[in-house]
């Protein structure tokens, strides 16, 4: 396959990892990355945390720049918004009419904000990129009043932010808790009395009929003021190039195993993509982690290079908030008893067991890096489907590590 052209369309944090990720693995052929954005791919993480807060602009944390993507030799399309897939010229149209030929395609698409449909919901400013983070900032003044809608990730993380900057800030959530999908409710609670203590006001279960020029009206009567509102409401997978192309769809891009879509030569990564996952009963999955995105990058790019490697990595994501480290590690839903762990004072571990004990899930809080050592051995347990012993978890003295040893 020495002539043949490897195309990334996608410039995140998946397709920034597959270009590199070609060259690891001793591909010489040309590599070309197509990304509708102007700059190289840079991280976002930061973009809801310290871009906000800290008190210098915020400049991209870049993932490939223009120094790394020459020395690896990749065509980088920069500002290129890929229009159609020709699936059978095996070419990627782009909008200024240039066709773009490939061998292998790698779709890496991402997911973009879900949007208010409210009559003035058009006010809302949405967190996707470096630019949406600038302009939040810009709006975070001292004594000004935010309200955000949804309190989920971005809602949460952007709330800590604008409580440092001295706003009055409301969360405005429809379920009748925070982070509902996916994080235990004696996580959440945890979150929650903490932004309860910065001064931060969360509403539950919370109707929106109304969004004024400086409130929001709530189904109950409250007002709430909004002099800058947020919507962090969720986010859609990008698949309007795949749709068009006749690709297999199904909640995101349809993947098998190997990250490959229901057309050979393409794959697809991220946000964007649904797989089975082999550890959890081969369930269709589709994961918005930013360490979901670069390990699935690594992975089809060896598919893509005529590899076989199933992706079974342990879905694994994080927030911080103030001083809190959220991070949660497997799926915690599909546990059904849960033995908490206290690694030291402050903070808390649930380790998630199944009915035939086997650990599918552990969700952890605490003060800066209180719990990373313990979740990251939790999930090498998850990912070697073991059933430990509940009294060891439970017991903090007890060394998990000793549960890996063959
Ligand atoms: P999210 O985590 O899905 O949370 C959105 C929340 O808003 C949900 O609780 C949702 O409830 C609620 N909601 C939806 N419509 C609403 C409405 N009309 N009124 C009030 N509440 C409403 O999504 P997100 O916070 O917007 O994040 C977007 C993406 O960025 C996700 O992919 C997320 O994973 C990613 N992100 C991740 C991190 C991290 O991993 N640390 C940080 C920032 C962003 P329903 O469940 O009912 O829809």
């Amino acid at each position: 396959m020495t002539e043949a052209s490897m195309v990334i369309v996608g410039g995140g944090k998946a397709g920034a990892r597959a270009a590199i990720a070609f060259r690891e693995n001793a591909w010489k052929g040309p590599v070309t990355l197509i990304s509708d954005e102007a700059l190289a791919p840079y991280d976002r993480p930061p973009l809801s945390k310290a871009a906000i807060m800290e008190d210098a602009e915020p400049q991209p944390t870049y993932l490939l720049d223009d120094g790394m993507m020459a020395s690896l030799e990749v065509n980088f399309l920069r500002g290129s918004a890929a229009t159609a897939i020709d699936r059978s010229a095996k070419t990627v149209v782009l909008a200024d009419g240039k066709k773009i030929p490939y061998d292998r395609l790698l779709i890496a698409t991402g997911a973009e904000p879900r949007r208010l449909s409210q009559a003035g919901a058009e006010r809302a400013l949405l967190l996707r990129d470096l630019a949406d983070s600038i302009k939040i900032r810009s709006e975070f003044i001292g004594g000004k009043s935010v309200a955000i809608i949804g309190g989920g990730f971005i809602g949460l993380e952007l709330a800590a932010s604008a409580a440092k900057r001295g706003c009055r800030v409301t969360i405005i959530e429809a379920q009748p808790r925070i982070l509902m999908r996916g994080v235990p409710p004696e996580i959440a609670a945890r979150i929650a009395a903490r932004h309860a203590e910065a001064g931060v006001a969360i509403l539950t279960s919370a109707v929106i009929t109304e969004i004024g020029p400086d409130r929001v009206l709530l189904s109950d009567g409250r007002q709430i003021p909004a002099d800058i509102l947020i919507a962090g409401i969720g986010a859609a997978p990008r698949v309007k190039l795949a749709e068009s192309a006749g690709l297999a769809l199904d909640n995101g891009i349809a993947c098998n195993t190997y990250l490959q879509t229901s057309d050979p030569h393409i794959f697809a990564v991220g946000d964007c993509c649904s797989f089975p996952h082999p550890i959890f009963g081969n369930e269709r999955l589709r994961l918005e982690a930013w360490r979901n995105a670069s390990d699935q990058a690594s992975v089809a790019v060896e598919n893509m290079l005529g590899g076989h490697r199933p992706y079974d990595a342990v879905p694994w994501f994080w927030t911080d908030q103030y001083e809190l480290n959220l991070q949660i590690a497997g799926l915690p839903q599909r546990g059904i008893s849960t033995v908490e762990r206290v690694p030291r004072e402050g903070a808390m571990i649930l380790c998630h067991l199944d009915g035939t004990g086997r650990l599918v899930g552990a969700s952890g809080i605490g003060p800066g890096n209180s719990i990373a050592r313990d979740i990251r051995l939790l999930e090498m347990l998850i990912g070697k489907r073991a059933v430990p012993d509940p009294a060891a978890l439970a017991d903090p003295s007890f060394q998990l590590k000793s549960l890996l040893k063959p």
